[in-house]
């Protein structure tokens, strides 16, 4: 189905809204604050930012980066939040169209956004998030036909199941803790909303791509493993690797194996 160009600027646009509501989500939730009121404000002098200087990127160019009223530069990471999400959802659009599994896809990428920064900024993964989210999953996948809700059950229970013995065994023969409970329940999360399937490819992708990366910051900073890296921001380029390539890939690994 060829849909028209200003359905894809729309997506793209509801994206960056959304996004900028990630925002406020990734400061507020870990200090436990309300993500509704009071409405966003400069940090620093308390000047009230008005709708037109809340405007998805364009404001951010527009303002310089700056506060208007006592200068306090704004992070580049609300745009980057913006971006990323309106990337996602034209992403998911172009793959999904106007469907079911659009907006149980949209919802669960805006929610593996905030989960990265958080997990990011505070070693965190938020149960406001991934709990809820186990749910909203289900329910998702009981009316999506390319999961159903006995696929979406074996992924809560095999995503929860098998990053649990996983960070069982390792604090068995370690004695550290390796894996918070955080990741568990998003894995749990994402096994509910791409099924069952879907949880070996993220643990792999995830690990592959968490290995590469931590040894490489190990390799760069001189440090002997002590390196806390959070897992969550690979789980969700896992899971999101999977959304959109997931099949490829798997069928490209079986291909070569059968060479
Ligand atoms: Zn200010």
């Amino acid at each position: 189905m060829q849909l028209p160009l200003q359905f894809s600027i729309f997506a793209f646009i509801l994206g960056t809204v959304v996004g900028s509501f990630l925002n406020v989500c990734i400061c507020r939730l870990p200090e436990g604050k309300s993500i509704v009121s009071p409405p966003s404000a400069c940090p620093k002098c308390g000047q009230q930012i008005r709708w037109y200087e809340n405007i998805p990127i364009i404001s951010f160019l527009v303002l310089r980066a700056k506060c208007r009223s006592c200068s306090l530069p704004i992070s580049w990471r609300y745009p980057l939040v913006e971006a990323l999400n309106g990337l996602l959802t034209l992403l998911l659009f172009l793959k999904f169209g106007v469907s079911l599994s659009f907006l149980a896809l949209f919802i669960f990428c805006s929610s593996l956004v905030v989960i990265t920064f958080i997990d990011l900024d505070h070693q965190i993964i938020p149960d406001e998030i991934s709990l809820p989210g186990i749910v909203i999953g289900f329910l998702f996948a009981i009316f999506l036909p390319w999961n159903g809700w006995f696929n979406s059950l074996l992924g809560i229970l095999l995503g929860g199941g098998s990053l649990f013995l996983v960070a069982w065994g390792y604090e068995k023969l370690t004695g550290k803790e390796g894996m918070g409970g955080g990741d568990i329940k998003l894995l749990a999360m994402m096994g509910a909303f791409l099924g069952w399937s879907s949880v070996l490819f993220i643990i792999f992708a995830a690990s592959l791509i968490g290995s590469v990366i931590g040894i490489t910051a190990m390799l760069v900073q001189k440090k002997d493993g002590k390196l806390a890296i959070p897992f969550g921001p690979f789980l969700a380029f896992g899971a999101i690797l999977y959304i959109f390539y997931g099949r490829q890939i798997i069928f490209w690994y079986f291909s070569i194996g059968r060479l």
